[in-house]
């Protein structure tokens, strides 16, 4: 069995489309090498090696050692040395990667191959001692913490008292005998710890790292990675086993990370940064302030250090032409990490970059006019839930500003929140139901947990590509950088500048577009959403097939969605209404009267209310369909709670308030979700429901005159689980309708359906179509009814069930295709049999989760309904879906 893949000098064993045997970066060496770009020599273990070592006890497959250690052999003819030569040593560095990129998740291992004879070769051949020996006190260190298992802080520790020892300032400052001290001490750290000398055998320490890459893949920051997006366990990593190139070799040598076009805003600019005289890891880990690398940002950005473009012109045009290979080639904007030994370029790593979502939508549709895509392609690069991050309001650019302290703009967007200074705060206060900004002095993997929970990150060190700024970007989060005014005292939990001092709980405001760090909250305002955003949408218009409906129920929340682009109301939850002001009055007394008189006194004070908020949404809605669901919860929501209200209830309802009490003990239910609710109530009291009925025609009337367009109004009957129910209430509706139009003098035209949110109904569907004109699929209901679990009460045990595996997703948020998903295809195929072509679609949260959305593309429904916001998302993966 082949085991190990070799790629270098202008071939490759794999390539590109070998991802998921390879793991992204090593298909994508493969590919780079075939292309003839300069990559070092290598080979990739696969990633059927770890699945392989996990199933079997963590043991290697037979023949993988051979395989491997020829390739090595090979690896050492092309560069023209020996892994473990005193006199020419092979250097090489090991590397994971999966299938799904997980940045700096899990370990490298660079420099592999040193110790205390070859590191003495390298220093001979490359005539640079203090090259070898930087290489080697890196090695030392890496190796310690990603194979051994020492923490690296204790390597830095010593490395910064020796600095002090010697009024060092930079790590460039250290000569070869500095780092010879160095190395003596980190040597004596890892004997005393862990009581064996460093690894002198290159072998054993290959092997070392191998296995620390592949153990990696269990490592808890891997495992949380994975978890938050949705990467399965089995998918395994590849080892990249690749010879070393030298960034370090002086002041013609270099290592930077780029994007071939701006990852925040999509401009198709290079953005990126190198380090002069540094290794892979430096500019990650923010050691030094990187260089840009053209002119026109350094200029733009005032840094006095050359750009790249400036201070090694041909590897700087080399690597441009490099830049436009591979976005032809890959028709992406791609992430590239790249190596300058002694003025010759070579590339490291490559693959499509991450971006916000502005970036996603400025390049899909810039690469269609540059035809480099189709509008279908472009559809499938947005992330449609990432456009969540755009629909959101920005701050008020005319709002005052106490801008406290700047900082780079990391990941945009703006946030405000309560200062937190760490990560397992972050998630204890989120979780506490408070906005939080994370303000570390630099976050590592460690802190994904609090990112996620946080509302914005705030660092005081690191660039633009560091950890903090790549993963803010990749969640959608504002980030601020390297604000370096700013001192962070984690011990007693502040953070000062020029004189303020903010506590932890202190309010502030990030503003990770213009990288300003603001002392409060500032008011926000609504986004644009023309231009690009505008152009993609009207593509995915085109292209989809699903209507996107909105859940809304105030003329804000419509307008909103009109604004998103909503083609009509999918649910209107009536009850909403009977909070506002002093209509709850008169929703009391209506709920405690005694008989139907008492209640139809009470209706009729609603009635004009109730009518008065239809018209409006009818108005807003211009002719679009609205499905209006007649009242569903348990009255007891309604009810008075305090001894104050109490008393005010029964005034207004000339009822003893002894009586009223005795009266809501009535009312109260053990379990009201399953309890007198939902066209229950229409059957108590079929005076509610005919009141509303009355509300909404009497409105479709008033508003179709006002508009000119004539609304046809879907009455929604909600929690049917028998036709019979239907049956009663239906020609109720109808009599209502009857009586309007004589009265009016005007005929409109109205259905009447009902919601799909029980077992029984979905079964049942083909007997409820012969009543029902629609179904509409209430699918919070429907998955707490399939699932018996409360909605409500999930959250105590839910999370066990997705740690542990027994549920993949959380049901209440993406549809369970396999439970409630074949209730939803059965009661769609039997109402359709019943009633051909009948109007169907989906309300409830799922109707804004794109895997859902194409569940219901899949299955024929006619539309989606979702809140406001998450419109747009659900026009893009309607889109998505139909392509
Ligand atoms: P990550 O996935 O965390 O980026 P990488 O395997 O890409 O890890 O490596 C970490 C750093 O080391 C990167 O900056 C990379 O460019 C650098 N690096 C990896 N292999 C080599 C090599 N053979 N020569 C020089 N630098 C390398
Ligand atoms: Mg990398
Ligand atoms: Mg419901």
């Amino acid at each position: 069995h082949k085991w190990v893949y070799a790629f270098g000098d202008g071939t490759a064993e794999g390539h590109a489309g070998l991802r998921d045997l390879l793991g992204g970066k090593g298909a994508n060496l493969a590919e780079m090498s075939n292309l003839g770009l300069p990559v070092p020599p290598g080979f990739t273990i696969t990633t059927e090696v770890c699945t392989a070592f996990y199933d079997n006890n963590r043991q290697y497959p037979e023949g993988l050692e051979a395989q491997a250690e020829a390739a090595l052999t090979h690896v050492g003819e092309i560069v023209g040395a020996r892994f473990g030569d005193p006199a020419n040593p092979l250097l090489v560095s090991v590397r994971s990667g999966g299938r799904a990129s997980m940045p700096g998740m899990m370990d490298t291992v660079l420099n592999l191959g040193l110790n205390d004879e070859t590191v003495k070769g390298l220093a001979e051949k490359a005539g640079d001692e203090r090259f070898a020996y930087d290489s080697y006190r890196r090695f030392i260190q890496m190796y310690s913490d990603v194979v051994m298992g020492l923490d690296h802080h204790s390597f830095e520790e010593i490395l910064d008292i020796f600095k002090e020892e010697n009024e060092y300032y930079l790590d460039t400052d250290l000569s070869a005998e500095d780092w010879k001290e160095v190395i003596t001490r980190y040597k004596r750290l890892v004997e005393e710890e862990l009581e064996e000398p460093f690894p002198q055998g290159v072998t054993a320490q290959l092997w070392g790292a191998i296995g620390a890459v592949f153990g990696s893949w269990q490592n808890v920051r891997a495992k949380t990675y994975r978890r938050l997006h949705n990467i399965p366990d089995s998918w395994g990593t590849a080892v990249n086993v690749q010879a070393m190139v030298f960034g370090n070799m002086g002041t013609q040598s270099a290592t930077g990370v780029a994007f071939t076009r701006n990852p925040s805003t999509g401009e198709k600019l290079i953005y990126g940064e190198f380090l002069i005289n540094a290794q892979g890891e430096d500019v990650v880990a923010g050691i030094r302030t990187p260089q840009s690398l053209t002119k026109a940002a350094r200029e733009a950005g005032k840094e006095t250090k050359p750009s790249m473009e400036e201070a090694m012109p041909e590897a700087y045009t080399e690597l441009r032409a490099i830049f436009e290979r591979l976005e032809a080639h890959y028709r992406d904007m791609q992430d590239i990490e790249f190596t300058v030994q002694a003025g010759k370029l070579w590339m490291l790593q490559t693959r499509n970059g991450k971006r916000t979502a502005k970036a996603a939508i400025k390049i899909a549709v810039d690469m269609v006019k540059e035809g480099l895509i189709s509008k279908e392609e472009a559809i499938g690069r947005v992330d449609a839930s990432s456009l969540d991050q755009l629909l959101h309001p920005t701050l008020d650019p005319d709002a005052p500003r106490n801008i406290v302290a700047t900082g780079l703009p990391a990941s945009p967007g703006a946030a405000s929140g309560k200062i937190v200074f760490s990560s397992d705060e972050a998630a204890d206060m989120k979780s506490h139901g408070e906005d939080v900004i994370l303000v570390r002095i630099e976050t590592s993997p460690e802190d994904i947990h609090g990112m996620h929970s946080a509302a914005g990150i705030l660092t005081t060190r690191g660039g633009m590509t560091s950890h903090a700024a790549v993963v803010a970007r990749g969640m959608g989060k504002p980030c601020v950088s390297g604000a370096g005014s700013l001192r962070i005292d984690y011990a007693r939990q502040t953070m000062s500048v020029m004189g303020d001092t903010f506590h932890k709980g202190d309010l502030i405001t990030i503003d990770g577009s213009a990288g300003q760090i603001i002392k409060g909250a500032v008011p926000t305002r609504q986004p644009e959403l023309s231009g690009d955003f505008a152009q993609l949408m009207e593509w995915a218009d085109k292209i989809r097939k699903l209507k996107v409906r909105t859940n809304a129920e105030t003329p804000h929340d419509a307008k909103t969605a009109r604004k998103f682009g909503a083609e009509g109301i999918g649910l209107c939850r009536t009850e909403h209404m009977f909070f506002e002001d002093e209509r709850i009055l008169a929703v009391r007394e209506m709920i405690v009267a005694d008989d139907s008189a008492g209640r139809k006194k009470a209706l009729d004070k609603i009635l004009p209310m109730q009518r008065d908020d239809f018209r409006q949404l009818f108005e807003i809605m211009k002719g679009l369909p609205v499905t209006i669901r007649l009242l569903d919860p348990p009255l007891h929501e309604f009810l008075p709670h305090t001894e104050e209200e109490v008393e005010e209830v029964a005034a207004q309802a000339g009822l003893d308030p002894e009586k009223l009490k005795r009266r809501l003990g009535q009312l109260s239910e053990f379990n009201p979700m399953l309890g007198h609710r939902g066209c229950r109530l229409g059957v108590s009291h079929p005076e509610i429901y005919e009141m509303q009925a009355r509300a909404i025609f009497e409105a479709a009337l008033l508003a179709g005159e006002q508009t000119g367009a004539p609304v046809v109004p879907e009455v929604m009957v909600p929690l049917v689980a028998t036709k019979n129910e239907l049956d009663f209430l239906k020609p109720r509706i109808d009599a209502v309708a009857e009586a309007v139009m004589k009265e009016k003098g005007a005929r409109f035209d109205y259905s009447v359906g009902t919601m799909i949110e029980l077992p029984r109904a979905a079964l049942q569907a083909g007997k409820i179509a012969e009543t029902a004109e629609f179904f509409s699929f209430g699918t919070n209901d429907l998955t707490q009814t399939a699932f018996g679990i409360s909605r409500d009460d999930a959250a105590s045990f839910l999370n066990e069930y997705l740690t542990n595996g027994i549920l993949e997703q959380d049901p209440f948020v993406s549809l369970d295709r396999e439970g409630v998903g074949e209730l939803i295809a059965i009661a769609a195929e039997r109402g359709r049999a019943t009633r051909p072509g009948m109007k169907m679609g989906i309300c409830g949260e799922h109707g804004g989760d794109p895997a859902s959305i194409r569940f219901c593309a899949d299955h024929g429904l006619d539309y989606v309904s979702c809140s406001p916001y998450r419109v747009p998302i659900a026009r893009l993966a309607a889109a998505q879906a139909a392509v």
